[in-house]
């Protein structure tokens, strides 16, 4: 999955998913990542996330919704993908994925499980280059 979360310079947000699904998926599986809430989800007042990993553990804990939520209570980007990722890791212990975040006022943050290491890039206006970042995953 391609999970991205955009913010334009009048501060407007728009987040999207593009996946080719599971290795093996029965046909007609449609999986997290257009599922609102579950992929992506972006309140334009707050920031958005996006999710990538086992779908049909991920959707079950809405995680991309989950996160938003916390940053609306004002837990920091970081601090919300990793609450959400450790959510999923509690009743699924061998699960893999990722969650990102990105706030209205430009931070932004990571967390994965079920990896050593999880890269995500970061573009922005007047950059010639993404930055790529390489977080590790937690492990409980
Ligand atoms: N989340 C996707 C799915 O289960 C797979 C992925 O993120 O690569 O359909």
């Amino acid at each position: 999955t391609i999970g991205m979360i955009a913010l334009d310079f009048e501060a407007n947000m728009a987040a999207g998913t593009s996946t080719n699904g599971l290795q093996y998926k029965i046909p007609g599986r449609v999986g997290d990542s257009p599922i609102i809430g579950s992929g992506a989800y972006v309140d334009n007042e707050i920031g958005g996330a996006c999710a990538t990993g086992d779908g049909d553990v991920m959707q079950r804990f809405v995680p991309s919704y989950h996160a938003v939520q916390l940053m609306r209570q004002g837990t920091s980007p970081d601090e919300a993908c990793l609450d959400a990722v450790k959510r999923i890791a509690k009743y699924y212990p061998s699960y893999t994925g990722a969650v990102l975040a990105l706030r209205k006022d430009g931070r932004y943050g990571a967390a994965c499980h079920g990896m050593d290491a999880f890269p995500f890039s970061v573009m922005q206006q007047g950059w010639t280059d993404p930055k790529i970042f390489q977080i590790p995953c937690y492990k409980p």
